[in-house]
């Protein structure tokens, strides 16, 4: 007796399981989203390094906040999927001894393109910070070649990104004449992410969250800039 209503309920069971599977069947798969940066190859510069401090004010270099923010770029864009080529990863630069002053830092900068070349790189971006004597001028800018379309692109979205910095000066992207934008392949920018003369600018350039927030924001440029190229 006790068996035959064992079975009756193991029945009812399994007739109500497929009725569920009738009814309710399971959603298909999600498509896993391809990573917006997927398939680029993008070269981070960070500005200096080395005996080539770039600019010091205030007992701060140049080059230590230019590789800190090019680290942090770096992590930001292959987090969307694209791979990162860094031209220098710790405190040198590519020049070799036996040269001098703008003979080396010709040959450098030659050495720093020439990695965009061989890794058949689609996108460079040189990291650089800002020094004037006049103290009170702030904000971050994106610079290209006045020759390029698509640098001039490049910097208009990252300028766009970094205005939504809070506090931030509001400025455009400009040209500038320097050897890595002119002699660039490729669509290339050279961010100045704000100004080391600027006691209060210098104060946040320092800060490893601020740092973050800037790397994040010339990301999401560079990510604006493949999506508007692709789509026009
Ligand atoms: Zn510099």
């Amino acid at each position: 007796m006790e068996r035959i209503v064992w079975r009756s309920i193991i029945r009812k069971f399994m007739v109500s399981s497929i009725a569920c599977l009738f009814l309710f069947p399971a959603a298909p798969a999600a498509a896993t989203p391809v990573p917006p940066l997927k398939g680029k190859i993008i070269v981070v510069d960070p500005g200096h390094g080395g005996y080539d401090p770039g600019a010091v004010r205030g007992g701060v270099y140049e080059k230590h906040i230019n590789l800190q923010i090019a680290l942090k770029l770096k992590k930001s864009l292959e987090e969307k999927g694209a791979a990162v080529i860094l031209t220098h990863d710790g405190d040198y630069n590519l020049a070799i001894p036996g040269l001098h002053a703008r003979e080396a830092h010709r040959y450098d900068l030659g050495k720093r393109l020439e990695i965009a070349d061989k890794s058949k790189a689609d996108l460079f971006a040189s990291i650089h910070v800002n020094c004037i004597n006049a103290i009170s001028c702030k904000g971050a800018e994106a610079f290209y070649n006045p020759g390029s379309k698509t640098g001039k692109l490049l910097a208009e979205c990252i300028q766009a990104e970094m205005r939504s910095v809070p506090g931030m000066e509001k400025r455009t992207a400009k040209t500038r004449d320097c050897y890595v934008l002119s002699n660039a392949r490729i669509p290339a920018v050279l961010v100045e992410v704000g100004y080391l003369s600027n006691p209060d600018e210098r104060k946040k350039l320092l800060d490893g969250n601020y740092q973050a927030m800037l790397a994040d924001k010339i990301s999401r440029g560079i990510e604006r800039f493949f999506a508007m190229e692709t789509s026009g």
